[in-house]
């Protein structure tokens, strides 16, 4: 077949299969075929680039990395909407377009909490996206919108141009598992699914982009060049011949009608696979809109109706105290079951204990509480005049419930941590930082791996891992005899990992891996590191005090030194390994201050300590020299009032070459 032939067949073969399995639910070629002719269609578009095109299914991800977004003008622009807040500002709405357009049909729909966008066609193919900016002027955001598998690349039908308008959204099952995969390792989290997808639709990276499977509802024509409409509905009908996802719609003939579609939508809003934050009534005839026109700022055509939060009262049955993957410990209050929002509630956040005394909640309390859109529940206030006798005041407990270790507030919040080493509830996060390239660098134990390795019992505490054993690993699913064994080989050879790795790897808050390199280097063994008061370790260049206060509470628990133990037995190494280059410094404390010019002062330090010397933050009598750079401030005062001798950057440099 000429090559011309082919390409073109697989294209058409290829978007049929995305529109069958993305928009219609119903593939008609397997996952095996769809795979293997998009890459007989790839190897042909790298053999022959010129015959590329951008509506072709390869270039969903094909983008590079972007330096920036270039601006897009809307020729139509993308206006806002009126909000209404009750039932009677709806219908002083529909006064208001009747007095001016008489009898109507309005269309109703979920007003989608996403991100507007306006795609643009030309000849049937999709050649532009935007985000909708101030209305006016967008972003490009083309290749990001490409990776989107339900917005259409080609059209059935050719217009010359046309654009459409809809609402980029990150379904709700996508938002979660993002979520969790954030927090494991270790990323902040989103706050909601809104902020999601702007974040992904605005990465730089269309493969990041791609990976976040975003998805769009389709809600309006922009313009259409050589096509006539006459209602809403005759526009959306014609996107949904199109193939695009369009978003749900119900003709209305009255503005009772249309305020019991709302009702319905907002009670059934845990159905849609994205959020809402209301729902939209528009005038269907585009006729009747054009007479009705716009203000500055929006239609006077159309309203959004946005739901008010509800609100209900409950009884507060108990409190309990979740820990999370990474050891916060959660309130939550566990409530007598309420209807809110079209669902039945059963719990309510506390957020933290600081929330918990600014509403005195109590066990036993009646509460008012909320749901505000997709937010877990929220207990608003207590109703006192309700509180039963003998009620008391709440306080999370001071030791984790999972493990019993210590629990320490957050540097910086209210948050409430829990310290075990060895604490379940964090095993899994704790494994995979253990065992992660910076760490200990073990191959082949991602989350996944992990997760089985847990579920199936194999590990309790990280120290477990030195003890697996082949042929119970090859047991796991996905793990076959091979992998099980490069697993185990890719552990046992972590045993001789540095020590700077392991300290990093024990995922101390605050020791990162510098610090961790710095006080492997500087101790030379844990033992030695172990018996280091706080004090000495904020001498220690890059460790401040919390950090000092954080180490030594990390060795003195129960839980770090039964790890230390396993660890211990199990072979696995506790020495530095960075040989110093020399030792003409040993025995010498050095600080540096004020800014060099030849180098850095963690450069400076290095050195100095690659020759056995030593660098501290702080001057006192037993510092062998301040070495003081441009701008020196009060360290090189407190050396002149102690008498410690001061070094020029040309001492210094004289000092490390010798
Ligand atoms: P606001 O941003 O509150 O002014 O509300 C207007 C926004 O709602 C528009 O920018 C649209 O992006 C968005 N929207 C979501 N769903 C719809 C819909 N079905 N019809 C019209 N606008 C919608």
């Amino acid at each position: 077949m000429d090559i011309k032939q082919e390409i073109k067949e697989l294209r058409e073969e290829l978007t049929r299969a995305n529109y069958e399995y993305y928009m219609l639910d119903a593939p008609t070629m397997s996952d095996y075929d769809f795979d293997h002719k998009l890459r007989r269609l790839e190897e042909l578009e790298v053999a022959y680039p010129e015959l590329i095109t951008p509506d072709s299914p390869t270039q969903r991800v094909g983008g590079a990395v972007a330096e920036g977004f270039r601006e897009v003008i809307h020729p139509v622009p993308l206006e806002s909407l009126q909000d209404v807040f009750s039932m009677e500002e709806l219908k002083e709405f529909d006064q208001r377009v009747m007095e001016a357009a008489g009898q109507l049909v309005y269309d109703v729909e979920p007003k989608v909490d996403g991100l507007s966008v306006a795609l643009e066609y030309e000849n049937g193919v999709f050649v532009r996206g935007a985000t909708r900016g101030d209305g006016r002027v967008g972003e490009d955001v083309t290749q990001n919108l490409r990776t989107i598998h339900s917005i259409p690349l080609r059209l059935p039908e050719a217009l010359p141009r046309l654009i459409v308008r809809g609402e980029v959204y990150m379904p709700k099952s996508v938002f979660h598992q993002l979520n969790e995969e954030r927090e494991l390792s270790g990323k902040p989290l989103f706050a909601n699914p809104r902020n999601a997808a702007a974040g992904s639709l605005r990465q730089l990276d269309p493969k990041v982009a791609a990976k976040r499977r975003l998805n769009i509802q389709v809600f309006n024509i922009q313009l259409a060049e050589g096509k006539e409409f006459s209602t809403h509905t005759e526009t959306l009908e014609y996107l949904e011949s199109q193939h695009f996802r369009v978003i749900p719609h119900t003709l209305c003939r009255t503005i009772q009608e249309a305020s019991e579609r709302i009702m319905a939508i907002g009670d059934g809003r845990e159905d849609f696979d994205f959020d809402i934050d209301g729902a939209v009534v528009k005038v269907n005839s585009l006729s009747d809109r054009e007479l009705l026109g716009s203000t500055a700022k929006f239609p006077r055509w159309a309203a959004a109706y946005k739901y008010p939060p509800e609100k209900k009262t409950s009884k507060v049955v108990d409190i309990v105290v979740q820990v999370g993957r990474t050891g916060v410990l959660t309130p939550k209050a566990v409530i007598e079951p309420v209807r809110l929002a079209g669902t039945t509630v059963t719990n309510a956040t506390l957020h933290n204990q600081d929330f918990i005394t600014e509403k005195d909640v109590r066990i036993g309390d009646t509460v008012l509480v909320q749901k505000a859109g997709e937010i877990i529940p929220e207990i608003v206030s207590v109703l006192k005049e309700h509180r039963p006798e003998g009620a008391v005041p709440y306080f999370l407990p001071e030791r984790c419930p999972v493990c019993g270790a210590a629990v320490v507030r957050d540097e910086d919040g209210a948050a409430l941590r829990c310290t075990g080493a060895e604490c379940p509830a964090q095993l899994l996060r704790h494994i995979v930082h253990f065992a992660s390239r910076d760490a200990m660098d073990i191959e082949g134990l991602g989350p996944a791996n992990v997760e089985n390795l847990i579920q199936a019992e194999l590990i309790k505490t990280p120290g477990d891992l030195y003890s697996l054993q082949a042929a119970d690993v090859a047991k796991l699913e996905r793990m076959g005899k091979r992998s099980a064994q490069n697993l185990i080989d890719a552990i046992e050879k972590s045993r001789h990992n540095d020590l700077s790795r392991l300290l990093y790897a024990f995922g101390i808050r605050q020791v990162g891996q510098r610090a961790a390199q710095t006080l492997a280097r500087q101790f030379g063994t844990l033992d030695a590191l172990i018996e280091t008061d706080e004090e000495t370790l904020t001498e220690v260049e890059d460790i401040g005090e919390i950090t000092a206060k954080n180490i030594v509470e990390w060795f003195s628990s129960q839980q770090s030194r039964h790890l230390i133990e396993t660890l211990k037995a199990a072979g696995v190494n506790m020495e530095s390994t960075a040989e110093p280059v020399g030792d003409g410094l040993a025995g010498l404390t050095f600080v540096l201050t004020g800014e060099l010019s030849t180098m850095t002062r963690k450069e400076a330090g290095e050195r100095i300590q690659m020759l056995g010397g030593k660098v501290s933050g702080s001057v006192s009598k037993k510092t062998s020299y301040v070495v003081a750079g441009e701008a020196a401030g009060s360290k090189l005062r407190k050396a002149q009032e102690l008498g410690v001798p001061v070094l020029d950057e040309e001492e210094l440099l004289a000092m490390l070459e010798k």
